[in-house]
């Protein structure tokens, strides 16, 4: 019964954190940060995942996208990075974008301006070292950041993209059911859909694959064309792109 309640009591905090990020991204606009790209012309949609690499997980995920021939975004956190060099290597043979999520997955409220610096920096140094090159976009780990996260981004020359399009994938409980409704419901055109192929929550990661077929044909099926986030063109906070 305690060891339920705590475990409840996590889910909470972790829904309380992620609207938290919510929030301070509609405060904080910024034309420099990517959060959808435009909605005008053929409609196109954007898909990221976040926290891996995971060597089942990940490479279950590509294999979808391989078989879909869907390309996509991976944001990776250093730290897994330097431990399944392989797996980032295939995303990006295979055509997809490695974004930058940090070192460890730390939560930039909680943190220093140097360990936010150290944390941005870091997860890029880990890129480029499994690479081989640099990587120009950063994800802050759950949307959340400030103006350290600014400062540390510029410094590492990468761009902030975050997402206009959560998936409920990253919590205890997810279904895959629950995430295949919910993309579908929230798609517009332009937007960058977020989505976890980490083994933070292995099983609601495990969902978000299994989900991950009839999301694709879903997505499709409704008129959209599925790019990579650095090909949306010039939306909200694009410019450049
Ligand atoms: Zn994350």
């Amino acid at each position: 019964m305690r060891a339920g309640w705590y475990l409840g009591g996590a889910a909470v905090a972790g829904i309380a954190a992620y609207t938290a990020g919510a929030q301070a991204r509609g405060r904080m606009w910024d034309p420099a940060i990517l959060r959808r790209g435009p909605a005008t012309g053929r409609p196109r949609i954007a898909l990221t995942f976040d926290d891996g690499p995971h060597p089942q997980l990940t490479a279950a995920t590509l294999d979808i996208l391989r078989a879909a021939a869907c390309p996509a975004a991976f944001f990776c956190i250093g730290e897994q990075a330097l431990r399944h060099p392989e797996l980032v290597r295939r995303a990006r043979d295979e055509g997809h974008l490695i974004g930058n999520h940090s070192m460890l997955h730390r939560h930039a409220w909680l943190l220093t301006p140097e360990a936010t610096r150290r944390e941005i920096a870091g997860g890029a140094a880990a890129l480029r070292e499994v690479l081989s090159a640099p990587v120009a976009w950063m994800r802050p780990p759950w949307g959340a950041f400030n103006a350290a996260t600014y400062v540390a981004a510029r410094q590492a020359q990468q761009r902030i993209a975050l997402w206009s399009v959560a998936a409920p994938d990253w919590a205890p409980g997810a279904r895959a059911e629950a995430i295949l409704a919910a993309v579908l419901a929230r798609a517009h055109p332009g937007a960058i859909v977020d989505l976890h192929d980490g083994g933070r929550d292995e099983a609601a990661s495990a969902e978000m694959v299994a989900a991950l077929p009839a999301l694709v044909a879903g997505l499709r099926a409704r008129g959209y064309d599925l790019v990579r986030m650095d090909h949306l063109g010039s939306g909200e906070g694009a410019a450049g792109l």
